[in-house]
């Protein structure tokens, strides 16, 4: 097995609030073993172009804070091809890659095992404010995007309780409910729309309402996760059905930003170091993960083919304590 000298980081997908903590962590830690770290910008397009330059102790100062990434990120149609899957190798080759760290969702570990199959080594750190990639139980920016979507909570259940209104709040998550179930529980939701779990909108959210106002409560609040969308829609619906006045608010981009929670800083920093231990010991092609609390790793074709699904007891617990 060829020696490793030199190592290229990427950001790739969605951004998330940690990212550039586990950019910091890869070249400090990198740097630390005797590595030469190079910062390649806005994803696998950024390395189809070879737009990059050599990281330093002090090109990651001051990140450690900061939303966002200092590496920017894309989606690269071009390099979702065989042709681009190639070419990137060869634009590996010419600036020296030895191995690639890529730290994004599921489509960037994709775009990683395939890499792999060509012959770079690869690492992959979950950065996604989703929480859905299989193989791990956190992804970086979950944490940070569910305190954003709380404090927005907090404010608009100020005002639906001065109203005595119904608010229906639309949250990020893509394909995954993690982000609704948790902000429903944390944020006291009537009801929560998982794309998980196929809904009927009289059952699951007229009836908590109406039975809900017969026992007293004056507001409510629906969450709706962006796997199901219809926002605007569905508080027309309760409007209509219950009288109550109702407001939709699709919360948008404000979820990815925002400066990370220490518990993102942290796993991102556990997260970037391991990957490059995993280097620095020898191992190819893995991903980061986070089992039972511990930081380890999984083989990258292993990781793809593991299915993750939502806890049926949180989704429980949201009902009773909806009550
Ligand atoms: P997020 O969860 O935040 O959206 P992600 O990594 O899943 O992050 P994608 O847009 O799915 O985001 O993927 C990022 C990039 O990874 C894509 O632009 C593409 O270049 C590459 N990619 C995605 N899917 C695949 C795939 N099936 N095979 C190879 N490469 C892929």
């Amino acid at each position: 097995m060829s020696e490793i000298k030199t190592i290229g980081v990427l950001t790739s997908g969605g951004d998330a609030p940690g990212m550039n903590a586990a950019v910091r962590a890869v070249v400090r830690t990198g740097i630390y073993y005797g590595f030469k770290v190079l910062g390649i910008r806005k994803g696998y397009e950024g390395l189809l172009n070879g737009d990059m330059e050599e990281m330093t102790l002090r090109s990651v100062g001051d990140i450690i804070h900061r939303g966002g990434t200092i590496l920017q990120t894309a989606r690269s149609a071009e390099f979702n091809t065989e042709a681009g899957v190639k070419k990137a190798i060869s634009i590996a080759k010419v600036f020296g890659i030895d191995a690639l760290i890529v730290i994004g969702g599921d489509g960037s570990y994709r775009g990683a095992r395939d890499l792999s199959n060509l012959g770079l080594t690869t690492m992959c750190i979950p950065g996604t404010i989703d929480n859905d990639i299989a193989s791990t139980e956190y992804t970086i920016g979950f944490d940070t995007a569910l305190n954003t979507v709380q404090d927005a909570i907090d404010k608009i259940r100020d005002t639906a309780y001065s109203h005595e209104r119904c608010s229906v709040l639309e949250v990020m998550g893509r394909r995954a409910g993690y982000i609704a179930l948790n902000v429903a529980i944390s944020g006291g939701a009537e009801a929560a729309i998982l794309p998980e779990k196929e809904f009927d909108i009289d059952r699951d959210i007229i009836k908590p309402i109406i039975e809900g106002r017969n026992r007293g409560k004056k507001h409510y609040l629906v969450i709706i996760a962006e796997g199901v969308g219809g926002a605007v829609e569905i508080a027309k619906y309760i409007e209509e059905k219950t009288d109550i006045k109702t407001r939709a608010t699709i919360l948008g981009h404000i979820q990815r930003g925002g400066s990370p929670t220490v518990y993102d800083r942290v796993m991102a920093s556990r997260m970037g170091a391991h990957a490059v231990q995993l280097l620095k010991d020898g191992f190819r092609n893995r991903v980061v993960s986070l089992q039972n609390g511990a930081i380890t790793d999984f083989e990258i074709n292993e990781a793809l083919s593991m299915k993750k699904s939502i806890d049926e007891k949180m989704v429980e617990l949201n009902k009773i304590l909806a009550l």
